[in-house]
Protein backbone atom coordinates (compact mmCIF):
# COMPACT_ATOMS: atom_id res chain seq x y z
CA UNK A 1 0.00 0.00 0.00
CA UNK A 2 1.39 3.46 -1.00
CA UNK A 3 1.00 5.75 1.63
CA UNK A 4 -1.26 8.53 -0.69
CA UNK A 5 -1.87 11.19 2.47
CA UNK A 6 1.70 11.66 2.99
CA UNK A 7 3.18 11.23 -0.30
CA UNK A 8 4.92 14.37 -1.86
CA UNK A 9 6.26 14.81 -5.54
CA UNK A 10 10.06 14.15 -4.42
CA UNK A 11 8.64 11.21 -1.94
CA UNK A 12 7.37 9.51 -4.88
CA UNK A 13 10.35 10.84 -7.20
CA UNK A 14 12.77 9.04 -5.39
CA UNK A 15 10.39 5.91 -4.39
CA UNK A 16 10.16 5.36 -8.02
CA UNK A 17 13.52 5.81 -9.06
CA UNK A 18 14.35 3.32 -5.83
CA UNK A 19 11.97 1.26 -7.69
CA UNK A 20 9.24 0.50 -4.17
CA UNK A 21 6.80 0.58 -6.66
CA UNK A 22 6.09 1.56 -10.80
CA UNK A 23 4.36 4.48 -12.17
CA UNK A 24 1.77 1.53 -13.46
CA UNK A 25 1.42 0.42 -9.26
CA UNK A 26 1.53 4.31 -8.06
CA UNK A 27 -1.35 5.28 -11.05
CA UNK A 28 -3.53 2.72 -9.99
CA UNK A 29 -3.47 3.56 -6.41
CA UNK A 30 -5.21 7.19 -7.58
CA UNK A 31 -7.06 5.37 -9.50
CA UNK A 32 -8.69 2.79 -6.75
CA UNK A 33 -9.09 5.78 -4.45
CA UNK A 34 -11.02 8.00 -7.82
CA UNK A 35 -13.38 4.90 -7.93
CA UNK A 36 -14.19 4.85 -4.52
CA UNK A 37 -14.38 8.28 -3.61
CA UNK A 38 -15.32 10.33 -6.99
CA UNK A 39 -19.02 8.73 -7.54
CA UNK A 40 -19.59 11.23 -3.98
CA UNK A 41 -17.48 14.09 -4.57
CA UNK A 42 -17.81 14.58 -8.09
CA UNK A 43 -14.18 16.08 -8.27
CA UNK A 44 -13.63 14.23 -11.83
CA UNK A 45 -15.83 14.72 -14.56
CA UNK A 46 -13.97 12.65 -16.49
CA UNK A 47 -10.69 10.14 -16.05
CA UNK A 48 -8.56 10.04 -19.58
CA UNK A 49 -8.74 6.67 -21.33
CA UNK A 50 -5.04 6.56 -22.55
CA UNK A 51 -3.16 5.81 -19.07
CA UNK A 52 -1.47 3.36 -20.25
CA UNK A 53 0.38 4.95 -22.81
CA UNK A 54 0.84 8.42 -20.37
CA UNK A 55 2.42 5.73 -17.73
CA UNK A 56 4.55 4.07 -20.79
CA UNK A 57 5.69 7.40 -21.82
CA UNK A 58 6.75 8.01 -18.74
CA UNK A 59 8.57 4.73 -17.91
CA UNK A 60 10.28 4.41 -20.80
CA UNK A 61 11.67 8.19 -19.80
CA UNK A 62 12.87 6.31 -16.49
CA UNK A 63 14.31 3.69 -17.66
CA UNK A 64 16.50 6.28 -20.01
CA UNK A 65 17.41 8.51 -17.16
CA UNK A 66 15.30 11.25 -18.64
CA UNK A 67 13.08 11.43 -15.62
CA UNK A 68 12.34 14.72 -14.08
CA UNK A 69 10.25 15.40 -10.81
CA UNK A 70 6.88 15.36 -12.62
CA UNK A 71 7.88 11.94 -14.22
CA UNK A 72 4.71 9.82 -13.78
CA UNK A 73 3.16 12.33 -11.26
CA UNK A 74 -0.27 11.76 -11.24
CA UNK A 75 -1.82 15.09 -11.81
CA UNK A 76 -5.31 16.67 -12.49
CA UNK A 77 -6.37 19.00 -14.96
CA UNK A 78 -8.70 21.59 -14.60
CA UNK A 79 -11.42 21.33 -17.49
CA UNK A 80 -10.87 24.46 -18.87
CA UNK A 81 -7.13 23.54 -19.56
CA UNK A 82 -6.91 21.53 -23.64
CA UNK A 83 -5.75 18.57 -23.98
CA UNK A 84 -5.92 17.20 -27.67
CA UNK A 85 -8.08 14.86 -28.41
CA UNK A 86 -10.35 15.23 -24.90
CA UNK A 87 -13.38 16.88 -24.34
CA UNK A 88 -12.63 20.63 -22.56
CA UNK A 89 -15.80 21.59 -21.36
CA UNK A 90 -15.09 23.94 -18.80
CA UNK A 91 -18.00 22.86 -16.68
CA UNK A 92 -20.67 24.42 -19.40
CA UNK A 93 -23.36 22.85 -21.29
CA UNK A 94 -22.10 24.56 -24.38
CA UNK A 95 -18.88 22.57 -24.51
CA UNK A 96 -19.99 19.50 -23.18
CA UNK A 97 -19.14 17.45 -26.89
CA UNK A 98 -16.32 20.13 -27.79
CA UNK A 99 -13.11 17.85 -28.10
CA UNK A 100 -9.72 19.42 -27.87
CA UNK A 101 -7.85 19.74 -31.50
CA UNK A 102 -4.73 21.11 -29.60
CA UNK A 103 -2.29 20.70 -26.44
CA UNK A 104 -2.41 24.11 -24.14
CA UNK A 105 1.01 25.36 -23.37
CA UNK A 106 1.02 24.00 -19.62
CA UNK A 107 -0.62 20.38 -21.08
CA UNK A 108 2.73 20.60 -23.67
CA UNK A 109 4.64 21.20 -20.86
CA UNK A 110 3.29 18.69 -18.64
CA UNK A 111 3.47 15.96 -21.37
CA UNK A 112 7.23 16.45 -22.04
CA UNK A 113 7.92 15.97 -18.66
CA UNK A 114 6.48 12.77 -18.20
CA UNK A 115 3.13 13.69 -16.04
CA UNK A 116 0.14 11.22 -15.74
CA UNK A 117 -2.70 13.18 -16.68
CA UNK A 118 -5.62 11.82 -14.78
CA UNK A 119 -8.14 13.12 -15.89
CA UNK A 120 -10.28 16.95 -16.24
CA UNK A 121 -12.20 18.11 -12.30
CA UNK A 122 -15.18 19.86 -12.38
CA UNK A 123 -15.23 23.66 -11.72
CA UNK A 124 -17.30 26.20 -11.77
CA UNK A 125 -18.88 27.28 -15.92
CA UNK A 126 -16.45 29.04 -17.31
CA UNK A 127 -15.19 29.43 -14.37
CA UNK A 128 -17.59 31.87 -12.95
CA UNK A 129 -17.83 31.13 -9.02
CA UNK A 130 -16.53 30.26 -5.65
CA UNK A 131 -18.22 26.97 -4.46
CA UNK A 132 -18.65 24.84 -7.95
CA UNK A 133 -22.30 25.11 -7.63
CA UNK A 134 -22.11 26.73 -11.10
CA UNK A 135 -21.01 23.62 -12.85
CA UNK A 136 -23.33 21.80 -15.58
CA UNK A 137 -22.23 18.63 -14.21
CA UNK A 138 -23.48 18.97 -10.37
CA UNK A 139 -21.92 19.73 -7.31
CA UNK A 140 -18.72 18.86 -6.06
CA UNK A 141 -18.45 18.24 -2.11
CA UNK A 142 -15.88 18.82 -0.39
CA UNK A 143 -13.70 15.87 1.17
CA UNK A 144 -13.26 17.66 4.75
CA UNK A 145 -16.64 18.06 5.00
CA UNK A 146 -19.25 16.34 2.40
CA UNK A 147 -22.41 18.82 3.71
CA UNK A 148 -20.23 21.88 2.43
CA UNK A 149 -18.30 23.73 -0.99
CA UNK A 150 -14.97 22.98 -2.05
CA UNK A 151 -14.79 26.85 -2.98
CA UNK A 152 -14.75 27.27 -6.29
CA UNK A 153 -13.95 27.76 -9.60
CA UNK A 154 -11.04 24.95 -9.52
CA UNK A 155 -13.63 22.71 -6.55
CA UNK A 156 -12.65 19.57 -8.84
CA UNK A 157 -8.77 20.43 -8.52
CA UNK A 158 -8.37 20.65 -4.97
CA UNK A 159 -11.04 18.08 -4.21
CA UNK A 160 -8.82 15.63 -6.65
CA UNK A 161 -5.72 16.35 -4.19
CA UNK A 162 -7.69 16.56 -1.08
CA UNK A 163 -9.29 13.04 -1.28
CA UNK A 164 -5.85 11.58 -2.51
CA UNK A 165 -7.22 11.17 -5.73
CA UNK A 166 -4.60 12.88 -7.63
CA UNK A 167 -1.06 14.01 -6.13
CA UNK A 168 -0.89 17.58 -7.63
CA UNK A 169 -3.45 19.24 -10.02
CA UNK A 170 -3.60 22.64 -12.11
CA UNK A 171 -6.35 25.18 -11.57
CA UNK A 172 -6.55 28.75 -13.09
CA UNK A 173 -7.55 31.66 -11.17
CA UNK A 174 -9.13 35.11 -12.59
CA UNK A 175 -10.02 36.59 -9.11
CA UNK A 176 -9.09 33.48 -6.75
CA UNK A 177 -10.71 30.71 -7.81
CA UNK A 178 -7.32 28.92 -7.04
CA UNK A 179 -6.68 30.58 -3.87
CA UNK A 180 -9.97 30.42 -2.16
CA UNK A 181 -10.57 26.34 -2.78
CA UNK A 182 -7.07 25.27 -2.04
CA UNK A 183 -8.37 27.06 1.31
CA UNK A 184 -11.08 25.50 1.46
CA UNK A 185 -9.72 22.07 1.37
CA UNK A 186 -6.43 22.54 3.63
CA UNK A 187 -4.10 22.58 0.30
CA UNK A 188 -1.86 24.86 -0.76
CA UNK A 189 -2.43 26.99 -3.68
CA UNK A 190 -0.36 29.47 -6.35
CA UNK A 191 -1.44 31.84 -8.30
CA UNK A 192 1.61 32.73 -10.60
CA UNK A 193 2.60 36.50 -11.83
CA UNK A 194 0.51 37.24 -14.87
CA UNK A 195 2.75 36.30 -17.96
CA UNK A 196 4.61 33.97 -16.34
CA UNK A 197 2.37 30.97 -17.65
CA UNK A 198 1.49 30.97 -20.79
CA UNK A 199 -2.76 31.32 -21.25
CA UNK A 200 -2.74 29.71 -24.55
CA UNK A 201 -5.26 26.52 -25.21
CA UNK A 202 -6.69 27.49 -21.43
CA UNK A 203 -10.22 28.48 -22.10
CA UNK A 204 -10.97 32.16 -21.71
CA UNK A 205 -12.76 33.67 -18.73
CA UNK A 206 -11.45 37.51 -18.19
CA UNK A 207 -8.13 37.61 -20.64
CA UNK A 208 -6.37 40.39 -18.69
CA UNK A 209 -7.13 38.70 -15.28
CA UNK A 210 -6.46 34.62 -16.28
CA UNK A 211 -3.33 33.29 -14.81
CA UNK A 212 -3.08 28.83 -14.47
CA UNK A 213 -1.08 27.69 -11.28
CA UNK A 214 -0.57 24.76 -8.71
CA UNK A 215 -2.53 22.84 -6.61
CA UNK A 216 -0.15 20.42 -3.84
CA UNK A 217 -0.90 19.57 0.09
CA UNK A 218 2.50 21.34 0.33
CA UNK A 219 4.47 24.50 -0.50
CA UNK A 220 7.32 22.22 -2.22
CA UNK A 221 4.82 20.55 -4.27
CA UNK A 222 3.36 23.67 -5.58
CA UNK A 223 6.65 24.78 -6.48
CA UNK A 224 7.57 21.49 -8.58
CA UNK A 225 4.07 22.09 -10.22
CA UNK A 226 4.70 25.67 -11.44
CA UNK A 227 8.30 24.92 -12.78
CA UNK A 228 6.94 22.39 -15.00
CA UNK A 229 4.28 24.99 -16.64
CA UNK A 230 6.44 28.59 -16.05
CA UNK A 231 7.74 29.49 -18.88
CA UNK A 232 7.59 31.97 -22.22
CA UNK A 233 5.28 30.95 -24.90
CA UNK A 234 5.26 32.71 -28.19
CA UNK A 235 1.40 31.94 -28.77
CA UNK A 236 0.71 34.17 -25.33
CA UNK A 237 1.34 37.52 -26.51
CA UNK A 238 1.27 38.48 -22.68
CA UNK A 239 4.00 35.91 -21.91
CA UNK A 240 6.85 37.30 -20.51
CA UNK A 241 10.20 36.02 -22.29
CA UNK A 242 12.77 34.85 -19.40
CA UNK A 243 14.98 37.58 -19.36
CA UNK A 244 12.63 40.69 -18.89
CA UNK A 245 11.33 39.28 -15.48
CA UNK A 246 12.72 40.50 -12.07
CA UNK A 247 15.14 38.40 -10.52
CA UNK A 248 15.13 36.83 -6.94
CA UNK A 249 17.24 39.06 -4.07
CA UNK A 250 17.45 38.40 -0.54
CA UNK A 251 14.36 38.83 1.84
CA UNK A 252 14.68 41.65 4.33
CA UNK A 253 11.80 39.14 6.07
CA UNK A 254 9.40 42.32 6.82
CA UNK A 255 5.92 41.49 5.90
CA UNK A 256 3.03 43.96 5.66
CA UNK A 257 -0.56 44.03 7.21
CA UNK A 258 -3.01 46.23 5.60
CA UNK A 259 -4.86 46.93 9.08
CA UNK A 260 -7.47 49.14 7.54
CA UNK A 261 -8.65 46.42 4.94
CA UNK A 262 -8.99 43.69 7.73
CA UNK A 263 -11.68 45.58 9.33
CA UNK A 264 -13.84 45.21 5.54
CA UNK A 265 -17.96 44.39 7.00
CA UNK A 266 -18.43 40.30 6.53
CA UNK A 267 -15.30 38.79 7.80
CA UNK A 268 -15.94 35.61 10.22
CA UNK A 269 -14.43 36.27 13.63
CA UNK A 270 -12.55 33.41 13.32
CA UNK A 271 -11.29 33.85 10.83
CA UNK A 272 -9.88 37.36 11.97
CA UNK A 273 -8.77 34.94 15.02
CA UNK A 274 -6.72 32.54 13.37
CA UNK A 275 -5.03 35.49 10.59
CA UNK A 276 -4.12 36.98 14.02
CA UNK A 277 -2.54 33.33 15.79
CA UNK A 278 -0.76 33.54 12.08
CA UNK A 279 0.95 36.91 12.10
CA UNK A 280 2.54 35.63 15.63
CA UNK A 281 3.78 32.56 14.95
CA UNK A 282 5.46 34.47 11.66
CA UNK A 283 7.00 37.12 14.24
CA UNK A 284 8.30 34.37 16.31
CA UNK A 285 10.33 32.81 13.51
CA UNK A 286 12.11 36.37 12.59
CA UNK A 287 9.43 37.68 10.53
CA UNK A 288 9.09 41.26 11.49
CA UNK A 289 5.18 42.46 10.50
CA UNK A 290 4.85 46.32 9.80
CA UNK A 291 1.51 48.28 9.15
CA UNK A 292 0.47 49.47 5.58
CA UNK A 293 -1.66 51.46 4.32
CA UNK A 294 -3.81 50.70 1.25
CA UNK A 295 -6.55 52.91 0.74
CA UNK A 296 -7.37 52.02 -2.71
CA UNK A 297 -7.24 48.47 -2.56
CA UNK A 298 -11.22 47.93 -0.90
CA UNK A 299 -12.06 48.94 -4.34
CA UNK A 300 -10.63 46.02 -6.10
CA UNK A 301 -14.14 44.12 -5.59
CA UNK A 302 -15.57 46.59 -7.25
CA UNK A 303 -13.00 47.17 -10.08
CA UNK A 304 -12.93 43.57 -10.56
CA UNK A 305 -16.59 42.89 -10.58
CA UNK A 306 -16.58 45.72 -13.79
CA UNK A 307 -13.01 44.55 -16.09
CA UNK A 308 -14.43 41.01 -15.43
CA UNK A 309 -17.71 40.63 -16.80
CA UNK A 310 -16.79 42.91 -19.66
CA UNK A 311 -14.16 40.65 -20.42
CA UNK A 312 -16.66 37.75 -20.25
CA UNK A 313 -18.86 38.90 -22.29
CA UNK A 314 -16.24 39.52 -25.16
CA UNK A 315 -14.50 36.33 -24.71
CA UNK A 316 -17.79 34.08 -24.85
CA UNK A 317 -19.09 36.06 -27.79
CA UNK A 318 -17.41 33.14 -29.52
CA UNK A 319 -20.06 30.29 -28.33
CA UNK A 320 -22.77 31.34 -31.01
CA UNK A 321 -23.49 27.80 -32.46
CA UNK A 322 -20.98 27.93 -35.20
CA UNK A 323 -17.89 27.54 -33.86
CA UNK A 324 -17.70 25.21 -31.27
CA UNK A 325 -19.66 23.15 -29.21
CA UNK A 326 -23.46 22.93 -28.99
CA UNK A 327 -25.30 24.49 -31.84
CA UNK A 328 -29.42 24.17 -31.70
CA UNK A 329 -30.99 24.36 -34.99
CA UNK A 330 -33.38 27.34 -35.79
CA UNK A 331 -34.67 29.12 -39.27
CA UNK A 332 -33.18 32.10 -38.50
CA UNK A 333 -29.47 33.04 -37.72
CA UNK A 334 -30.10 35.04 -35.30
CA UNK A 335 -32.12 32.67 -33.18
CA UNK A 336 -29.50 29.77 -34.08
CA UNK A 337 -27.37 32.29 -31.54
CA UNK A 338 -29.86 33.32 -29.11
CA UNK A 339 -31.06 29.75 -28.69
CA UNK A 340 -27.91 27.97 -28.91
CA UNK A 341 -26.29 30.45 -25.85
CA UNK A 342 -29.79 30.43 -24.04
CA UNK A 343 -29.71 26.53 -23.65
CA UNK A 344 -26.16 26.28 -23.62
CA UNK A 345 -24.88 28.87 -20.61
CA UNK A 346 -26.11 28.59 -16.88
CA UNK A 347 -27.60 31.30 -14.86
CA UNK A 348 -24.74 32.93 -14.31
CA UNK A 349 -22.97 33.17 -17.06
CA UNK A 350 -25.66 34.59 -18.49
CA UNK A 351 -25.77 37.32 -15.67
CA UNK A 352 -22.34 38.14 -16.53
CA UNK A 353 -22.56 38.19 -20.25
CA UNK A 354 -25.09 40.56 -19.85
CA UNK A 355 -23.54 42.69 -16.87
CA UNK A 356 -20.26 43.01 -19.32
CA UNK A 357 -22.06 43.95 -22.48
CA UNK A 358 -24.31 46.57 -20.61
CA UNK A 359 -21.26 47.96 -19.24
CA UNK A 360 -19.37 48.01 -22.69
CA UNK A 361 -22.71 49.49 -24.43
CA UNK A 362 -22.19 52.86 -25.90
CA UNK A 363 -23.40 55.63 -23.05
CA UNK A 364 -21.79 53.59 -20.24
CA UNK A 365 -18.25 52.19 -21.07
CA UNK A 366 -17.07 55.65 -20.03
CA UNK A 367 -18.86 55.51 -17.09
CA UNK A 368 -17.45 52.24 -16.03
CA UNK A 369 -15.01 50.24 -17.78
CA UNK A 370 -13.15 53.63 -18.36
CA UNK A 371 -13.11 54.37 -14.57
CA UNK A 372 -12.55 50.96 -13.35
CA UNK A 373 -9.25 50.44 -15.87
CA UNK A 374 -8.23 53.60 -14.39
CA UNK A 375 -8.93 52.67 -10.75
CA UNK A 376 -6.93 49.47 -11.96
CA UNK A 377 -3.91 51.04 -12.48
CA UNK A 378 -4.44 53.33 -9.38
CA UNK A 379 -4.34 50.05 -7.56
CA UNK A 380 -1.68 48.57 -8.90
CA UNK A 381 0.72 51.57 -7.99
CA UNK A 382 -0.67 51.59 -4.44
CA UNK A 383 0.19 47.95 -4.24
CA UNK A 384 3.84 47.98 -5.98
CA UNK A 385 4.95 51.34 -3.85
CA UNK A 386 4.20 49.41 -0.77
CA UNK A 387 6.54 46.61 -1.83
CA UNK A 388 9.20 48.76 -2.07
CA UNK A 389 9.56 48.23 1.99
CA UNK A 390 7.83 44.94 2.60
CA UNK A 391 8.64 41.48 0.96
CA UNK A 392 5.40 40.41 1.00
CA UNK A 393 1.68 41.34 2.10
CA UNK A 394 -0.38 39.20 3.87
CA UNK A 395 -4.48 38.69 4.88
CA UNK A 396 -6.58 36.01 5.68
CA UNK A 397 -7.27 34.03 2.04
CA UNK A 398 -11.13 34.11 2.30
CA UNK A 399 -13.56 36.06 4.44
CA UNK A 400 -14.83 32.92 5.70
CA UNK A 401 -14.56 28.87 6.66
CA UNK A 402 -15.65 26.55 3.66
CA UNK A 403 -19.89 27.37 3.52
CA UNK A 404 -22.62 24.67 3.10
CA UNK A 405 -24.71 24.37 -0.28
CA UNK A 406 -27.02 26.65 -1.49
CA UNK A 407 -25.78 28.95 1.50
CA UNK A 408 -24.46 31.59 -1.01
CA UNK A 409 -25.86 30.70 -4.46
CA UNK A 410 -28.62 32.48 -4.88
CA UNK A 411 -27.59 35.77 -3.64
CA UNK A 412 -24.45 36.94 -6.02
CA UNK A 413 -23.36 39.91 -3.78
CA UNK A 414 -22.24 37.24 -1.11
CA UNK A 415 -20.70 35.02 -3.05
CA UNK A 416 -18.72 37.46 -4.55
CA UNK A 417 -17.83 38.88 -1.31
CA UNK A 418 -15.46 35.06 -1.14
CA UNK A 419 -13.26 37.44 -3.30
CA UNK A 420 -12.72 40.30 -1.21
CA UNK A 421 -9.10 39.03 -0.64
CA UNK A 422 -7.94 37.39 -3.75
CA UNK A 423 -9.08 39.76 -6.29
CA UNK A 424 -6.65 42.56 -5.80
CA UNK A 425 -3.52 40.13 -6.62
CA UNK A 426 -5.58 39.25 -9.95
CA UNK A 427 -5.72 43.07 -10.63
CA UNK A 428 -2.77 43.64 -10.25
CA UNK A 429 -0.86 40.83 -11.92
CA UNK A 430 1.48 39.92 -8.87
CA UNK A 431 1.96 36.36 -7.72
CA UNK A 432 0.15 35.04 -4.70
CA UNK A 433 -0.63 32.20 -2.54
CA UNK A 434 -2.87 30.22 -0.02
CA UNK A 435 -1.22 28.48 2.62
CA UNK A 436 -3.13 26.19 5.45
CA UNK A 437 -3.25 28.06 8.61
CA UNK A 438 -4.78 25.43 10.48
CA UNK A 439 -8.24 24.43 11.60
CA UNK A 440 -11.45 24.88 13.37
CA UNK A 441 -12.80 22.39 16.20
CA UNK A 442 -15.22 20.27 13.86
CA UNK A 443 -11.91 20.01 11.05
CA UNK A 444 -12.77 23.04 9.01
CA UNK A 445 -9.19 25.22 7.59
CA UNK A 446 -8.80 28.21 7.50
CA UNK A 447 -5.72 29.83 4.97
CA UNK A 448 -3.17 32.60 5.06
CA UNK A 449 -2.93 34.49 2.06
CA UNK A 450 0.77 35.83 1.21
CA UNK A 451 1.10 38.26 -1.91
CA UNK A 452 4.60 39.17 -3.54
CA UNK A 453 5.55 41.72 -5.95
CA UNK A 454 5.68 40.58 -9.34
CA UNK A 455 7.68 37.37 -10.97
CA UNK A 456 8.58 37.00 -7.00
CA UNK A 457 7.00 33.60 -6.62
CA UNK A 458 10.37 32.85 -4.65
CA UNK A 459 9.40 35.21 -1.56
CA UNK A 460 5.93 33.06 -1.70
CA UNK A 461 7.77 29.63 -1.61
CA UNK A 462 10.51 30.68 1.72
CA UNK A 463 7.57 32.72 3.20
CA UNK A 464 5.21 29.38 3.04
CA UNK A 465 7.90 26.71 3.66
CA UNK A 466 8.62 28.94 7.16
CA UNK A 467 5.29 28.93 7.57
CA UNK A 468 4.03 25.53 7.16
CA UNK A 469 6.77 24.09 9.61
CA UNK A 470 4.60 25.39 11.99
CA UNK A 471 1.31 24.73 11.74
N1 LIG B 1 -14.94 33.74 -7.58
C1 LIG B 1 -14.49 34.62 -8.61
C2 LIG B 1 -15.53 34.81 -9.65
O1 LIG B 1 -16.56 34.24 -9.52
C3 LIG B 1 -13.19 34.14 -9.15
C4 LIG B 1 -13.32 33.21 -10.28
C5 LIG B 1 -11.98 32.80 -10.81
O2 LIG B 1 -10.94 33.11 -10.27
N2 LIG B 1 -12.02 32.13 -11.94
O3 LIG B 1 -15.37 35.52 -10.57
Amino acid sequence: MIDLKNLTIEKAHESLKRGDYSVSDLVDAYLEVIKKGNPDINAYIEIFDDLKEQIKIAEKMRKEGKATLMTGIPTAIKDNMLVDSHIASAGSNILKNYKATYDAFVIKQLKSAGAILLGRTNMDEFAMGSSTETSAYGNTKNPLDVNRVPGGSSGGSVAAVAMNGALVSLGSDTGGSIRQPASFTGLVGLKPTYGAVSRSGIIAMASSLDQVGSIGKTVRDAEILFEAINGYDELDSTSVPKEKRIKPSPMRKRIGIPKEFLKSKGIDKSVLENFEESCQKLEKIGYELVDISLPLIKYSLAVYYIIMPAEVSSNLARYDGMRYGLSVEASKLYDVYAKTRGAGFGREVRRRILLGTYILSHGYYDAYYNTAVKSRSAITAELNSVFSSVDAIITPTSPSLPFKFNEKIKDPLAMYMSDLFTVPVNIAGIPAMSIPSGKTKDGLPFGLHIMAPAFREDILFAIGKDFEKLV
